[in-house]
This record gives structure tokens, sequence and C-alpha cells, in this order.
């Protein structure tokens, strides 16, 4: 009696012994099967079997097959040799067919295994598998205490299985996060409660040039370095998460520097977590790209300032004169009267041009530049032009013509390009103070023609080549104070070069002077009056 009590007591202690270890191995680690095969391995053990399986069910419904997830004591590939006995319902099924099943297995696998005890897995009163465990003996049958033993374990499992599917769907969850964070197209970037950045989104690094790796772990306003109109790092000297009185949403707006030396406006919108007693907890800021809109903004500011300036300059030019010659104390002499109607009808002109340069800008931005294609001669065209502008010109200058003998006519649009051929004559002329060479000359390729203008001038810095062409862009020099201008003559031009299909730019050299040149499509035929 004595040496049973000690067996049993011995028994529970081992069975204490293992059922912690397995809640400890749950909490340890979320990985299912290594908890499985834990409980398993033990469970055969205290129950004195030679192998047993547990089978889970594929949905977390309870619904569809059963699958071997663990087992004790059988070689991985003869698992597929119990299907047969994972489709049998073992609380319904009669001792003996479960007996001729085992035999069958037993024949398949070698192993010996003559009876088996097995128990529901059960979450929150669903199924969720079966623990299965297999004896060799044949005479000694499985007890209710040992039943009972085995529900221990199988408790475990489900607990087991439970933690593993709730880690996955926070892990599904988080990944869903992660995905949409990463695929934002705003900056998203998360701070932790003393502003180290934990999370940068791809549209981050774009937008500062900041890699991840780097990002990760720095402050925020070293990486963020958001600036006001006078450059302070608006993020030290009053970050928009400290201000009080506390702000549920702050937004900030500036211009940042990206590591690649882009100059970006942005827009910060901040989401700060705090807790119950107002201390910082950290923070999700979305960042917006807002340089576009700031531009178009400055734009219209210039616009307006610029297009008062150069229409009010004709217009006070045209009425003093006007209020000159209509004094009735004066008597002018015919010459005098008529060199005033002369500046009159010129500064009328200007006002016309400025206001259809206006007129096309507001329709390019429409999308309606009409091209008007016909075939002509261009050669003809720069002379016109050179003729009109060596009248208007002192001696200053010379113009030249340099067109190869094989130059072909061009399809294009006559007012358009002669607007083109005027603007940059009229810049070389504008830009070259001291006077100089201007030359108007092209070549012809297959299909195509290239045409230059160039002058003698004061010429354009490398890094102003490219932003000459943008709406009311004027480099920043003497010049710009002394002659008049909007800055959309070369939008305009570059604009009606590329409606023909062409392209143009510049070549230039600090005061040796420019070359502007483009490409036209050259006409199919010749024309008639160069046929002969
Ligand atoms: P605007 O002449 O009215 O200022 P444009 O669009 O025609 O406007 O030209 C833009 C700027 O490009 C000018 O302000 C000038 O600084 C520069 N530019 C244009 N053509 C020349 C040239 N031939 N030589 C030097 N600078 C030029």
């Amino acid at each position: 009696m004595n040496t049973v009590m000690t067996e049993t007591t011995t028994q529970r202690l081992r069975q204490r012994e293992y059922l912690l270890q397995i809640s400890r191995a749950i909490t340890a680690q979320l990985d299912l099967t290594s908890v499985l095969n834990l409980v398993i391995t033990f469970a055969v053990e205290i129950l004195a079997g030679n192998a047993g399986l547990i089978a889970l069910h594929e949905e977390e419904d309870g619904s569809g097959p059963l699958r071997i997830r663990a087992s004790a004591g059988v070689p991985p590939e003869v698992l597929p040799a119990f299907s047969q006995l994972l489709n049998l319902n073992l609380q319904e099924t009669s001792t003996r067919t479960v007996a001729a099943v085992l035999r069958e297995i037993a024949s398949d696998t070698s192993l010996t295994l003559r009876q088996v005890i097995a128990l529901p897995l059960t979450l929150r009163d669903a199924p969720v598998g079966t623990i299965y465990v297999f004896r060799a003996a044949v005479n000694v049958s499985f007890s209710m205490d040992e039943a009972q033993l085995l529900q221990a374990f199988a408790d475990q499992a489900a607990i087991g299985v439970s933690n593993a599917r709730l880690y996955q769907s926070v892990l599904r969850e988080k990944q869903r996060l992660d995905a949409m964070i990463e695929q934002s197209a705003d900056g998203v970037m998360i701070v932790d409660h003393r502003w180290r950045i934990t999370t940068f989104n791809r549209a981050m690094e774009q937008l500062t040039g900041w890699p991840r790796s780097e990002a990760i772990g720095r402050p925020c306003a070293e990486v963020l370095a958001i600036q006001d109109v006078n450059d302070n790092n608006i993020c030290l000297v009053d970050c928009p998460l400290q201000r009080r009185p506390l702000d549920e949403n702050p937004i900030v707006e500036g211009r940042i520097m990206s590591r690649d030396g882009r100059e970006r406006y942005i827009q910060s919108r901040y989401a700060p977590q705090r807790s119950p007693n107002g201390a910082f907890l950290g923070a999700i800021a979305n960042v917006r790209d807002i340089t576009d809109q700031k531009k178009d903004e400055e734009s219209q500011i210039t616009f307006v300032s610029v297009v008062s300036h150069e229409l009010k300059t004709p217009v006070s030019i045209i009425k003093g004169y006007a209020n000159l010659m209509s004094r009735e104390d004066a008597e002018w002499n015919p010459q005098v009267i008529r060199d005033g109607l002369h500046v009159i009808e010129e500064e009328a002109d200007r006002l016309t041009r400025q206001i259809q340069d206006l007129l096309d800008v507001s329709r390019l931005q429409a999308g309606g530049l009409r091209i008007d294609k016909t075939d002509w001669s261009l050669t003809d065209m720069a002379q016109s032009v050179a003729q009109a502008f060596a009248t208007q010109t002192d001696d200053r200058f010379e113009f030249q013509l340099r067109f190869s003998e094989d130059f072909l006519p061009v399809h294009a649009d006559y007012e358009r390009i002669r607007m083109v051929l005027t603007n940059l004559v009229s810049n070389a002329v504008k830009y070259s103070p001291e006077g100089g060479i201007i030359r108007i000359g092209g070549t012809a390729q297959a299909d195509y023609v290239i045409v230059y203008v160039s002058d003698q001038g004061v010429g354009i810095p490398p890094e102003e080549q490219e932003r000459i062409f943008d709406r009311f862009y004027r480099v920043d020099n003497r010049l710009k104070r002394d002659t008049q201008g909007a800055g959309l003559g070369l939008f305009l031009t570059r604009a009606i070069i590329e409606a023909h299909g062409g392209t143009i730019h510049v070549e230039s050299q600090l005061g040796r002077g420019s070359r502007f040149i483009f490409t036209l499509q050259a006409a199919r035929r010749q024309l008639e009056s160069e046929v002969v």
C-alpha cells in the first residue's frame, strides 16, 4: 500500500513539474509547434504510453479536417498512416472498430500500438483539435484517472493554441499597419517619449534624403529640421508637441533642407499620445510635401506684382505724354508732337504685347495653346526680324545671318515662331549692354532643322540656365533692375517650341555671351518658290 501511495505521489509531482514546464514554455515562446511537442512528449511519458499525437482542425472555428501538428514516438515519415484514425469520432466508435484501425496502423508503421486514448482540445467550448496517446500493452487499459490526467495536458495545449492565434492576429494586424504606413504617399514618422524616431517610412526617406537605418533612433528635430522664415529650427525653438497650452493636433509648416541639398516646403501634422496626467508618450507625424503648392502661391504673388508693375510702366508713360501734349498753356512744334505720338504708339504696342503674353500664359495653363502649322521659309523670317531690330537699335549691334546652304523650310506656326525669334533677339539685345554681334543661323538634319540665336552679352551662370525657362524667372543681376521684363518670354518660347514637338536649350558663358538653340520640324517638300 505504501509503495502504491509513493508511486502515485511521485507521479503527481512529476505531473505538476511537467505542467509547470509547459506553462513556462507557453509564456516564454510563441512558437506553437514547440509548445505542442512538449505537451505530447510529457503526456506520453506520464501516461506510460509509447506514442502520441496532437492534431488540430484546419479552420479556427473548429471546422475542417484534423491535421497532425505534433507527435512523440512516431517517426515523421509514418504520420500519414494515422489519417484513418483522425477521421474517426472515437467517442462514438466501438472499441472493436478502433482496435481494428489500430491494428492496421500498427502493421503499416511497424509500431506496437494496441490501445488509444483520445481527448478533444477545446477553447471556450469550441473544438480546436484532439490529443491521442497510444500504448503497446494489451492488458492495462486507460483509467478514468488517466483520462483526467491527459485532460490537464489537453487544456495546456489548448492555451498554447489560443496564445499562438492571438499572437498571429496581432502580428497580422501589425503587418497590415506597417504596410499601410510604408505605402502611404505622405511621410509618416513615429517618435517615442524622448522624441527619438522609431518608425520612418519610404516617403519620409524620399522627402528628407535620410535612409531609415540612420534616421531611426535619432531625435526628430535633427532629421526633420523644419525651419521658419528666419531660418530657426522650429522643432528646437518652439517644438509643436510642447507648446502650452497643449495642442491636440499641432500643425507646423516650414522649409527643410534634404540631405542631398534639395529645399522642400513641408506641412507636418502631429498626433501626440499623452498619459492621463499629460506626460508625453510619443507621437505620429504625418508629413506632406507642399513645395508645389507654396511655389504656386509665391508665383501668384509674383504674378500680381510683376504684372501690375509691367503694365503700369507703359500706361504711365502714355499718360505722361498725353498730359504733356494736351496742356493748353504750351505750344508744341510739330516735331515734338510727332515724337510724343511715336512714344505713345510704341508704349501702346508694348502694352499690347504684354497683354498678349499674359493671355498666352493663361491659355497655356488651360492647355489651349493652338498651333497652326504650314510650310514656310525660316531664313526669310530671320532676315525680316533682324531687319526690324537693326532699325530699332543703334549701331552698337551688328546682325548676322548664318544659315547652311542646305537649310530647309520648316513646318510650323508662322506667327508663333516669329514670336519665338523676336523674343530671343529682343533678349540678345536687352542682355548685351555693350552691344556686339547678334547672329541668327541654322543647319538642316534629316527631317528637322536646328536654329540658334547668339549674342556677346552678359551670359547666364550655369546654375540658372535651366531655370530661366521657368515662369516669372529672371536672373538676379544688375540687369534685372535696368531692363524691363516679366520673366515670361522664355517660358512662352519654350512652350511654343515644345508644342511643335521641338526642344530648346541655352549654351552660355558668363561675360562672354549666350546661344539659344531650338529645333523645328522641316517641311516635307521644298517650297514652290525654291524649287525653280
Ligand atoms: P525677361 O527678359 O522678361 O526677364 P525672359 O523669360 O525672356 O524674361 O528671360 C528670363 C531671364 O533669362 C531674363 O530675365 C534674363 O535674366 C535671362 N536671359 C534671357 N535671355 C538672355 C540672354 N540672351 N543673355 C543673358 N541672359 C538672358
